[in-house]
Order: structure tokens, then C-alpha cells, then sequence
């Protein structure tokens, strides 16, 4: 079977979906290929968002928010811990098969063609056009190729686009019997725990009896993710949380680090994960992904209105990026850099100075999970004496 769409969109994931639900709302012809039977299975993500996510993608929130998380406990290597917030709603927990699902079913409503069970085996530029060979489909056509498909993309491999430059390793799990405060997320950090990230507990429902628990540590570690993952359930310090716990189901997955230089070429377009539009502080990439998603398709539907599709008509994309969140992914690459070399004592070191009821009090006020960089300021200017603790970090 030959056909010719507008576009074409590698991956079902919310930044897929979301990019073709507005296509399709300008009455475009666009077609999303997942290779998965499912939309949002297996979940590879802890569904924790910001309340933005919500306002981006305009969603009834009611029946996808499982809980609210107003503050965090964060826990250095040693147990020394800071309790930051608890003033208002910071964030949500999402049920996120359901988030993708119903951002899915709103593009479809708008005319998008989803074709499940459907993978991207190669693409090539021909002319004016990429054609596409997919599993079951067979060849197909399309004049934009936006690539929506992960962190393992094959569209950015194919395109020769610049590969992330870290991997994270990912492990996860549901759980019931947790001892958790329902609004607070606890985050540990350290060698042990969780060696170049961090490990969390994520409340699931009003009482801080079901949770979501899990890590994510640097990819050249001695002993592998599974490995952490049981240490973590076990260790001294989160006992207390996760005593006769019931483990349901494990997750793995991985993140990508480090955005390519060029987020287009002619006729193609990355975005999401498959272009590592990830926070590097915190993993989180549906908010990243979402807003860069919506930039790519305000260009992706400007490109079809002028039938142009060369990289002078898609650069617009890279700099509305770079303007609204790519800055920030950028200084979270930078303080990622001073942070995977710090050492136990260094953590444990810096979250003391942390526990300072001036310090803390900004953090809660200012602190975004989306916009982490915004607080540095706003410390030193209430704290000058951490401008020489942060000269000495990156020293
Ligand atoms: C352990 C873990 C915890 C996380 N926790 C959070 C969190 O709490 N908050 C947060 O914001 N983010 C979190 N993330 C990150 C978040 O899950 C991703 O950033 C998000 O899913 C990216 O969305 P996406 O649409 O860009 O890509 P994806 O959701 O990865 O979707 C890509 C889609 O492309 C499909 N695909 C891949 N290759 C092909 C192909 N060749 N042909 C057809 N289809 C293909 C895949 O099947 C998939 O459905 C976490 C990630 C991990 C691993």
C-alpha cells in the first residue's frame, strides 16, 4: 500500500500524540506508526508532572491525577535530610497510561491516523519527500518526518542526528503497604543508593499506603540497576518507609541526557525523548517534551501552509526550543556535570548547609520543578556565602 501524508509521526508517546492532535485540528493529513499493541503500556515513567502539563495540553485532569504532592524530604547518603515545601501543590501524580491514552484518543478525535502495531523499520530522504518503510504498512510517504519515538530513536540514528550524551538506567515498581506522608515525595541521594542520580518514593493515593518507588543511576556502574533496586527496598535509611511492603509490578526504562545541536534537518524533526528534551536534574521529560512539542508542531503547520519543508523553514522550531526550555536543559547539563562527580561526604556536606530555616524557606517559595535554575539567584542573593560554596563545587 502507497500513500502520501503531510505527516508522518514516529511513537504514540505524549509528545507524538500531542504534535498530531494539533496538526490534525488544522485539518491536515497526519499519520502517528507505534510499534506497541497498547497506547501507554508498559508504563516506563513515575509519573510524577508539574501542574503545567496540564495547562499545556488541556486535559480534564480530574480522572488522570491520582495525588498531589505539595513537598519533599530529600535524604543525603548519611540521612541527613531537608524538607522543602509543603505550602501548596507543587505537583501531580498521574496515572500515565491514561494521560497517553487520552491525549491519543484527542488527536484521533481531530482526524489523526493511528496505526498501532506499526514500527518505523527505515526512512529515507528521496527528492522532496521521506519515505518510509513501515512493519505492516509497507512503504509510505510523507513530506515532513517528525520523530516522536524515544530515547532509542531510530529517526534520529537514521537521520545521523547527534546522539545523546549520557544514558540513564531506570528501574521502578508499584507498591502497597508503604509508610509514606501522602503529600510528600522522599528522594535519596549517594553512592549506594543510587550512583549519578537519585532514588525516589512517590505517594500514589491520600494515605501514603500505595506508592511508586524507584531509581535511576549513571550507565558505567560497577554492579547493575537490580542490584540498587533490591539494596534500596532493604537499605537502613528507607526501611522505615518500606517495611512488609508488597512489590505488583517492576518497570525499567532508560532516559536520555543532552540534547543534539540541531533539533531538524530538511523534511525531519525530533522532539520528546528522541531528542533528550529531558530535565537533567530530575528525568522528567513530559513537561520538556510537551512544550517542545508544541513549538514543533506551530512550525510543522506553518511549513505545510507554505508546502516548504527545507531546514530554513524548520529552523523556527530550534529557536523557539532554545528561547523556552532548551536554556534551561542546557544549566541543568551544567550543574548535572558538577553533580555525578560529588562524593558522599560532599552530599552529605551540602545538604547540612542546606538545613538553614532562610535557605529553606527560598527553596520552597521560588523552587519549580520545571525551572530549577531560577532559584540559584534568588539563593545567593538571600545567602551570599553559597555563591563560594557553588565556586568551590564547580572547582
Ligand atoms: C524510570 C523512569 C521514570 C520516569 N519518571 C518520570 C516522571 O516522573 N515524570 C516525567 O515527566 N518523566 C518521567 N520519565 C520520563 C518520561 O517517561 C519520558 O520523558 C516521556 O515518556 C517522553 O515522552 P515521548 O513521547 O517523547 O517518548 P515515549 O513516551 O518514549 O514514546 C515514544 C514512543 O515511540 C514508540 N516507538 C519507538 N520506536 C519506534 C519505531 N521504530 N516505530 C514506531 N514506534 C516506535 C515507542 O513504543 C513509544 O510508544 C521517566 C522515565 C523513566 C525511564
Amino acid at each position: 500500500m502507497e500513500n502520501k501524508y503531510d505527516v508522518s509521526i514516529i511513537g504514540g508517546g505524549p509528545s507524538g500524540a500531542f504534535i498530531a492532535e494539533k496538526i490534525a485540528s488544522e485539518g491536515y493529513n497526519v499519520s502517528v506508526f507505534e510499534k506497541k499493541d497498547t497506547i501507554g503500556e508498559p508504563i516506563k515513567c513515575a509519573g510524577l508532572v508539574s501542574t503545567r502539563v496540564f495547562e499545556i495540553c488541556n486535559i480534564n485532569k480530574e480522572k488522570i491525577i491520582q495525588n498531589k504532592i505539595t513537598g519533599a524530604n530529600i535524604h543525603s547518603p548519611y540521612d541527613n535530610c531537608i524538607r522543602i515545601g509543603g505550602d501548596r501543590v507543587h505537583a501531580f501524580v498521574i496515572d500515565r497510561k491514561k494521560f497517553d491514552q487520552t491525549l491519543i484518543k484527542k488527536a484521533m478525535d481531530q482526524g489523526a491516523k493511528i496505526h498501532l502495531e506499526n514500527e518505523l523499520i527505515s526512512a529515507k530522504k528521496i527528492r522532496e519527500h521521506i519515505e518510509l518503510k513501515i512493519s505492516k504498512i509497507g512503504k509510505h510517504k510523507c513530506n515532513l518526518l517528525i520523530g516522536a519515538d524515544g530515547p532509542k530513536s531510530i529517526v534520529r540514528r537514521t537521520f545521523s542526528f547527534q546522539e545523546p550524551k549520557e544514558f540513564l538506567i531506570g528501574i521502578g515498581a508499584e507498591i502497597e503497604n508503604s509508610n509514606l506522608n501522602s503529600n510528600f515525595v522522599e528522594i535519596f541521594i549517594g553512592e549506594k543508593i543510587a550512583p549519578g542520580f537519585f532514588a525516589w518514593m512517590i505517594p500514589t493515593n491520600n494515605n501514603g499506603t500505595r506508592a511508586r518507588i524507584g531509581l535511576c543511576i549513571k550507565s558505567n556502574t560497577k554492579k547493575n540497576v537490580k542490584y540498587y533496586f533490591n539494596n534500596f527496598i532493604k537499605n537502613k535509611i528507607t526501611s522505615k518507609y518500606l517495611k512488609n511492603i508488597k512489590i505488583n509490578n517492576i518497570i525499567g526504562g532508560i532516559i536520555p541526557l543532552g540534547p543534539p545541536k540541531k533539533l531538524y534537518k530538511s523534511n525531519v524533526m525530533l522532539v520528546g525523548d528522541a531528542a533528550s528534551q529531558v530535565k537533567p536534574t530530575s528525568g522528567g521529560g513530559i513537561y520538556t517534551g510537551l512544550l517542545s512539542a508544541n513549538f514543533c508542531s506551530k512550525v510543522a503547520i506553518e511549513s505545510i501552509e507554505k508546502n516548504k519543508f527545507t531546514k530554513d523553514n524548520l529552523k523556527k522550531y530550534q529557536k523557539l526550543y532554545i528561547k523556552n526550555i532548551g536554556g534551561e536543559i542546557s544549566k541543568g547539563m551544567k550543574f548535572r556535570k558538577i553533580f555525578k562527580h560529588l562524593k558522599d561526604n560532599q552530599m552529605d556536606y551540602y545538604i547540612k548547609k542546606f538545613q538553614n530555616k532562610k535557605i529553606i524557606e527560598i527553596i520552597s517559595k521560588y523552587g519549580d520543578i520545571d525551572y530549577p535554575s531560577k532559584l540559584v539567584p534568588k539563593l545567593i542573593k538571600k545567602s551570599p556565602s553559597l555563591l563560594k560554596t557553588a565556586t568551590n563545587l564547580i572547582k
